[in-house]
């Protein structure tokens, strides 16, 4: 038997059973460890607009829309359709040659993206991040990577660092540590990373100045885990002395992109990168990433008549130049014919102010309610993302996190899943179009069914101490 405790328990029975078989089969039971909570992560088998439903037909209102990819919600109506024409007007899954649908794709990111004048893709936002390091380090000649503190990159092994280190390995706020986040980097990849503070020019500045011969590249979430915002002053630093130190800005909007603004963090804020990453959204909830940017850099990676690598017998010398980048399934027509369709949507008449609002309505109902049973909570957040926070204080960074009480929200968030609101513990909230009144009504509701019931197992607990 799995082992529970009071903060993180509840009754799914076919979830158990599932996750007990998945143990024997799959290391730790999931395949993205991201997926794993305890103390066993749910099982869901449908998904239909604002909502999931588990393997014991339990119904949950979602607002993790498969970390923020789902922006329509799950199957609606014009996703589903525009999938099956695709596949039945073109009679297949893939060509694996160039198509249009691409290059409609590439059109619409540059008309919505003001930092990108052209445009790669790829399957992951992972292989974005992969492309535009590569891409930093041959248009400057430098090796070194600078990434902030408690920002999330994918799997590189030279990103897996500070993502969220302890407290007693994070070192000075002015100069963390680079804490590595994974077994199995080699020593030679660790060295080549920078950890910056975010939201702190002028830390930030000293250390871009003390490594500027070495920095290709600063790569950063523009809005710190989808919901802790950069200020603007801080942004328009960044982007001046990057600039000024020949170092390539990488906004990182995986996350941010189509969902803080369409045209993402930059817009927003109106800065423009050097590069951009993109991902979840842009393919509708089938796979995808893309890297966008300056010409003279994105240029680098473009296929040459000459050759490449996989010339064979061509001469070897013409690949060295270019910035290799392929991938069997890149620019997937089904995926992007699903992505342009989402596009489309978005681009509707107050959709996305639709979006913004209704978030808004889900974040006030919910602090006042939680200041109601003066409970010091905050959500945090932009456009159509957020966060709960238990803290009254100021949540600038990664460290501010630090004074939240995490186990409060542990205990509401397992509750949450017995109450049918479904959000990974811990994880941030994202909304899509699709969320009703209806369905804030009823968050707000089981918000305060499970605060009630923890603040009852507290006073009991208390009585018996
Ligand atoms: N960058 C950011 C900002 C992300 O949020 C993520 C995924 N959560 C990634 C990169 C990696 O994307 P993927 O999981 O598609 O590889």
């Amino acid at each position: 038997m799995l082992t529970k405790d009071a903060l993180t328990s509840y009754n799914k029975d076919a979830s158990e059973k599932l996750f007990e078989e998945a143990l024997d089969v799959i290391p730790g039971g999931v395949t993205a460890n991201i997926k794993h909570f305890a103390p066993y992560p749910i099982f869901m088998k449908e998904g239909h607009g604002s909502k999931l439903i588990d393997e014991d037909n339990q119904t949950y209102i979602d607002y993790s829309l498969c970390y923020g990819a789902l922006i329509t919600g799950h199957g609606h109506e014009r996703i589903m359709q525009r999938t099956h024409e695709q596949l039945i007007k073109s009679g297949t899954m893939i060509f694996g040659t160039p198509h249009s649908l691409e290059v409609d794709m590439a059109k619409r990111i540059i008309g919505l993206y003001q930092g990108i004048e052209q445009v790669k893709f790829t399957n992951s936002g992972t292989e974005a991040v992969l492309l535009a390091i590569r891409l930093a380090v041959a248009h400057t000649k430098k090796e070194k990577v600078a990434k902030f503190e408690g920002h999330y990159h994918g799997g590189l092994n030279n990103l897996l660092a500070s993502i969220n280190p302890s407290e007693q390995d994070a070192g000075e706020a002015d100069q963390p540590n680079a804490v590595f986040e994974s077994n199995g980097i080699p020593n030679d990849e660790r060295e080549n990373t920078v950890i910056l503070p975010f939201n702190n020019l002028e830390a930030t500045s000293a250390l871009l100045r003390e490594h500027a011969n070495d920095l290709a590249a600063v790569i950063l979430e523009p809005v710190q885990g989808g919901f802790i915002p950069a200020d603007k002053a801080f942004l328009d630093g960044l982007r001046k002395i990057t600039d000024e130190l020949n170092i390539v800005l990488i906004f990182d909007e995986v996350k941010t992109g189509f969902r803080v603004a369409l045209g993402g963090a930059q817009a927003a804020y109106d800065i423009k990168p050097d590069l951009t990453t993109l991902g979840k959204v842009l393919g509708g909830g089938l796979p995808i990433g893309a890297v966008g940017g300056r010409k003279d850099i994105m240029m680098l990676s473009a296929a040459s008549k000459d050759g490449d690598v996989f010339s064979v017998g061509g001469k070897s010398n013409e690949t060295v130049g270019t910035v290799f980048h392929s991938g069997t399934y890149n620019g997937h027509p089904l995926i992007m014919a699903v992505g342009l369709e989402t596009l489309d949507i978005l681009e509707e008449n107050n959709i996305m102010e639709n979006l913004f609002s209704q978030t808004m309505l889900l974040r006030s109902r919910l602090e006042k309610m939680y200041a109601s049973y003066n409970i010091k909570m905050q959500t945090v957040g932009m456009g159509s993302i957020f966060n709960i926070i238990f803290t009254d204080q100021p949540i600038k960074s990664y460290r501010d996190m630090w004074k939240a009480n995490i186990e409060l929200r542990q205990e509401i968030d397992t509750e949450l899943l017995s109450l049918g609101v479904y959000l990974k513990p811990l994880n941030r909230y994202s909304m899509s179009t699709v969320h009703s009144t209806e369905d804030i009504d009823f968050t707000v509701n089981a918000h305060e069914s499970a605060l009630k019931k923890v603040l009852s197992r507290h006073a009991k607990r208390k009585r018996h101490a």
